[in-house]
C-alpha cells in the first residue's frame, strides 16, 4: 500500500508552497488508497514553536487535508534515532569526529581559496586514536565510490557522484540527531513509500538514501516538487502578497477554490480547470506535474473562488461566509437565512470578505447611506415616490417578491415616471447604497415593519 508524509518544520505559519505539496501527498495516497502521514519535524529547537503547530494544524484542517496517522513529532523520537546512529557506529558505517569548528573552518577556507567546494576531507574516518573527554560529532562514512541514482517521478533519473558528498553530521557535539538523519529514519519507521517534496530538498536526497542503504532500509519513491514563483519570477515570499494559508481564509478566500488553484500550480489533466476534490483524487498522477516553476497568479484564483462562491450549494459557501460575518461584527441573529442571502449575492462578489460587507444591510441598520448614491436618488427628488411606494409595501398582506415587485410597478405607473426613479430611491432608503440585487428579492429577505420603517429614515 502507498503511504505519503507531509513533514513541516514548525517555524512559521503553513505557506501555499507546503500547502501544495501536502496536497500531492494527500492526494496520492488518496488516489492509490492508502495512507496520509503527518509528521512535524520539530528537532529544530530553537525555531520550533507550539504557535506555528498549531497555525499548521489549523491550516491543514480548513484545507481539508486530514491525514490517516500522526502527528509524529521528532523530538519524541530521539531514543529510537539515538539507538540508530549507535547502530550504525557499531557497524563500522559511522565514526566520531574529533575536528574542531575552527579546524574544520580553516580547512574550508583554505579550500575555497584554490576554488575547491569546501568539504569535510573525511580526517577522522579511519582514525581510532580518539582522544578521552574531547567534544566530538558523529558522521555518516558516505560511500567514496560510485554514484546515487534518485529515480524522480518528476525530473527523470537524477545522478549524483558520491565524491560530490562529504561525510555528514548525524549527531551534533550535544548529542542531538541532525535533520536529514532523523528524516530518513522517519520515512523507514512510518513506512513511506512516496516522498514528495518540494525541490529544496532534492540536494539532501542522495545524502538520505546512502544513509537507508546503510540502514538496510527500502528507498522510498521520489517526486520533487518545483518551485512556486511570485508574478516577477522570483521565489513565492510574502513580498508578493498573502502566502500564508490562513491569510487566504482571512481575505475571503474559499478552501476549495485554494485547494483547486494549488492543485492546478504545477498539475495539469488536459485543459481542464475546475475539479472537486473527488475529481483530483481520480484524476491525480505524479507523472503529470510539471517540470519547470509555477508563477502564482492571483487573478486566477479570484476567478475560481468565484466560481465556487456561484457553484457550491450555499450551505456549504455559508459555512464560510458566517465566519466573515462573525469578524465583521454583523450578527446573523436578526435577519434572513445566511444561505438566503449568498443565493442572491452570489454573483456579486469576489470573495467572501465581501459577502459579508455588502450584506451587512439584511442584518443591521446602516449608520449613513452611500453619499453618491444618496445625492443622486434620494435627496430633493425621491420624496413623492417614496412616500407612495412605502404605502403601497404597508399594505401588502402576503409579503413576497411578486406582491413587492407590484407595489413598485403599481408606483411607477400612477405617478407616470419610470422604474428606476421609484426602484433606486427605494433601493438607497433600503439598503443604503446604489447597489444590490433586484428588489423584489432584496426587499423580501427584509421583513415588511423593517422595510417601511427604512423607508420613514429616508424621508427625514
Ligand atoms: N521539514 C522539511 C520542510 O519543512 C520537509 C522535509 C521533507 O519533506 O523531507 O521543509
Amino acid at each position: 500500500t502507498s503511504v505519503t508524509r507531509f513533514a513541516p518544520s514548525p517555524t512559521g505559519y503553513l505557506h501555499v508552497g507546503g500547502a501544495r505539496t501536502a496536497l500531492y501527498s494527500w492526494l496520492y495516497a488518496k488516489s492509490k488508497g492508502g495512507e496520509f502521514v503527518l509528521r512535524i519535524e520539530d528537532t529544530d529547537i530553537e525555531r520550533s514553536t507550539q504557535s506555528a503547530i498549531d497555525a499548521i494544524l489549523e491550516g491543514m484542517a480548513w484545507l481539508g487535508l486530514d491525514w490517516d496517522k500522526g502527528p509524529y513529532y521528532q523530538t519524541k523520537r530521539f531514543d529510537r534515532y539515538k539507538e540508530l546512529i549507535q547502530q550504525l557506529l557499531d557497524e563500522g558505517k559511522a565514526y566520531k569526529c574529533f575536528m574542531s569548528s575552527e579546524e574544520l573552518d580553516a580547512i574550508r577556507e583554505k579550500q575555497m581559496a584554490n576554488g575547491e567546494k569546501p568539504r569535510y576531507p573525511g580526517t577522522w574516518r579511519d582514525r581510532t586514536d580518539h582522544p578521552e573527554g574531547q567534544p566530538f560529532v558523529i558522521r555518516f562514512k558516505n560511500p567514496l565510490s560510485g554514484s546515487v541514482t534518485i529515480k524522480d517521478h518528476i525530473r527523470g533519473d537524477v545522478v549524483i557522484a558520491n565524491s560530490e558528498l562529504d561525510d555528514l553530521i548525524i549527531q551534533r557535539s550535544d548529542g542531538t540527531p541532525t535533520y536529514n538523519f532523523c528524516v530518513v529514519v522517519d520515512d523507514w519507521d512510518m513506512g513511506i513509500t512516496h516522498v514528495i517534496r518540494g525541490e529544496d530538498h532534492l540536494n539532501n536526497t542522495p545524502r538520505q538514501i546512502n544513509i537507508l542503504e546503510a540502514l538496510g532500509a527500502p528507498v522510498p519513491e521520489y517526486a520533487h516538487v518545483s518551485m512556486i514563483l511570485g508574478d516577477d519570477g522570483k521565489k513565492l515570499s510574502k513580498r508578493h502578497g498573502a502566502v500564508s494559508v490562513m491569510q487566504y481564509r482571512d481575505d475571503g478566500y474559499l478552501p476549495q477554490a485554494l485547494l483547486n488553484y494549488l492543485v492546478r500550480l504545477g498539475w495539469s489533466h488536459g485543459d481542464q480547470e475546475i475539479f472537486s476534490k473527488e475529481e483530483m483524487i481520480e484524476l491525480f498522477s505524479l507523472g503529470a506535474i510539471g517540470q519547470s516553476a509555477s508563477a502564482f497568479n492571483t487573478e486566477k484564483l479570484i476567478w475560481l473562488n468565484q466560481h465556487y462562491i456561484k457553484s457550491l450549494p450555499e450551505a456549504e459557501v455559508a459555512e464560510h461566509a458566517k465566519w466573515h460575518f462573525e469578524q465583521q461584527n454583523i450578527s446573523l441573529a436578526n435577519g434572513p437565512a445566511l444561505e438566503e442571502v449568498i443565493r442572491i449575492q452570489a454573483d456579486r462578489v469576489k470573495t467572501l470578505k465581501e459577502m459579508a460587507e455588502i450584506s451587512r444591510y439584511f442584518y443591521e441598520e446602516y449608520d449613513a447611506f452611500d453619499e453618491k448614491a444618496a445625492k443622486k436618488h434620494l435627496r430633493g427628488v425621491a420624496k413623492e415616490p417614496l412616500t407612495l411606494v412605502q404605502e403601497k409595501l404597508a399594505n401588502i398582506s402576503d409579503w413576497n417578491p411578486e406582491s413587492i415587485q407590484a407595489a413598485i410597478n403599481g408606483t411607477a405607473e400612477e405617478l407616470e415616471v419610470g422604474m428606476g426613479k421609484v426602484g433606486m430611491p427605494l433601493r438607497v432608503a433600503v439598503t443604503g447604497s446604489g447597489n444590490s440585487p433586484s428588489l423584489d428579492i432584496t426587499l423580501n429577505l427584509l421583513n415588511k415593519e423593517q422595510v417601511v420603517q427604512r423607508i420613514d429614515k429616508a424621508l427625514k
